[in-house]
């Protein structure tokens, strides 16, 4: 059989642990012996990560916006434990959080639904996609506890150095909390576009909410500026497409959420996307049949799984014991990244095949076999609890069959 040609590289960043060992399987017995994989690649693993200073994320960031495409391995965000682990120079930075820096990314999850997996909400029918805005809020806060007898005011100095100041309380009866938070227009700018071009990219509705009515000037601000740039450079995008753009309080937003059937991207302010993003995970039945893309407001794509390093069962796998671990999040980040290629270089044949494999994929799990997760998940009557190889040798049967 001949191989599937790859036009342009793609950008393979390998991680750490149980998911990169699952990496490795992925490529030897479903894509490498299809695919003539073309890929730039560069070695996220923690160690490699140490001896180049960190240098290889930077470097693994720049060819993504060279090449446009990207597919990411779990990898270890660093904490004091694995400083010892790995006889760290330095405690680095979480990888993903480097690299969204610098493609100014959005990132937004969708579960992969499978039958005898069902959604907690019996009204979810198709996946719901979170985006959570990444930058500032309450993640970039300053707080104060502030003593009875004080008074508090928000004091900005202008570019002039006048300044302008608006009382938060007088502390007069009691002592109490304060807390500063910012957003900048440039930040939300970005993640209304990155929302808008995936809204077009996956053809699907755009949910935004936020709490206007109460935050009349902070929130308000998020909603104008989505408007904004939906009026002035997607509406006739999303007419033509065939999708709307819908702007609604939190609060309603969120009992539409649960009537609803799902198929739509939801956009989230960082704190209800950090809250929403475990809810919705959670219902849908497993953090290891989550997908997360990164993309940034020029239309730079990153793919990879939502779920971590699964450290426990490397363990396990170090000690020659055998795995079941997961790997279907892992699988659909490279076939997120191969489709998008091929649409990118119009390779019509790399897309077929993405399509294929996901298909084999969710066959496979529907057919009864399935890792140890999922098996205690399943509705399905006739179910097998298979390897972590085994699972991916079942895909490659149903794969082959289906290519012929
Ligand atoms: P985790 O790797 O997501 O695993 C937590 C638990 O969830 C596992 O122990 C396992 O439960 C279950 N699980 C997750 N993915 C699974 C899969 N594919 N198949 C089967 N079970 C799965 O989270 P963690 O243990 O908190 O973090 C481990 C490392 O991952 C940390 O060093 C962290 O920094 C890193 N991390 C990286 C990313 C990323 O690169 N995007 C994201 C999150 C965490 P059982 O043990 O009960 O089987
Ligand atoms: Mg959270």
């Amino acid at each position: 059989m001949e191989k599937i040609q790859m036009k342009t590289p793609l950008v393979e960043m390998d991680g750490d642990e149980m998911t990169r060992i699952i990496w490795k399987m992925i490529k030897d017995i479903l894509l490498l012996p299809y695919v003539d994989l073309k890929t730039e690649y560069y070695d996220l693993g923690l160690e490699h990560r140490n001896e180049t200073d960190d240098q290889v994320t930077l470097d693994s960031a720049e060819a993504t916006k060279k090449y446009g495409v990207a597919v990411k391995c779990a990898t270890i965000t660093p904490n004091a434990a694995r400083m010892t682990e790995y006889n760290l120079k330095e405690m680095w930075k979480s990888p993903n959080g480097t690299i969204r820096a610098a493609l100014d990314g959005t990132v937004f999850r969708s579960p992969i639904l499978v039958k005898g997996i069902t959604p907690y909400i019996p009204t979810w029918k198709k996946p719901i996609c979170i985006a959570r805005h990444a930058y500032g809020d309450v993640y970039k806060n300053t707080e104060m506890l502030v003593q009875q007898g004080s008074k508090a005011e928000l004091c900005v100095t202008k570019p002039d150095g006048t300044e302008e100041r608006s009382l938060i309380h007088d502390f007069g009866k009691s002592d109490g909390i304060i807390q500063g938070i910012h957003n900048l227009d440039s930040s939300i700018g970005s993640f209304a576009r990155a929302c808008f071009n995936y809204a077009l990219d996956q053809k699907l509705d755009l949910w935004f909410a936020t709490k206007d009515t109460i935050s009349k000037k902070y929130d308000h601000r998020f909603k104008d500026i989505f408007q904004q740039i939906f009026d002035s450079e997607y509406k006739e995008k999303f007419e033509a497409a065939g999708i709307t753009y819908f702007y609604t309080l939190i609060d309603d937003a969120v009992a539409r959420v649960i009537r609803s059937e799902g198929g739509y991207i939801w956009a989230c302010k960082n704190y209800d996307g950090d809250v929403m993003s475990d809810m919705i995970a959670t219902a849908f039945g497993s953090l290891a049949m989550m997908t997360s893309v990164l993309v940034s407001p020029d239309g730079v794509y990153e793919y990879e799984a939502a779920h971590g390093t699964v450290q426990r069962h490397y363990y396990k796998h170090l000690k020659g014991e055998v795995t079941s671990t997961n790997s279907v999040a892992t699988l659909f980040a490279w076939t997120g990244a191969l489709r998008k290629r091929g649409e990118l270089d119009g390779t019509p044949a790399l897309c077929d095949f993405a399509d294929k494999l996901e298909k084999a994929t969710i066959q496979t799990i529907e057919d009864g076999v399935m890792t140890g997760d999922l098996y205690l998940l399943s509705t399905l009557e006739n179910k097998t609890k298979v390897s972590t190889e085994e699972f991916l040798r079942e895909v490659d049967k149903r794969l082959a069959a289906m290519i012929g």
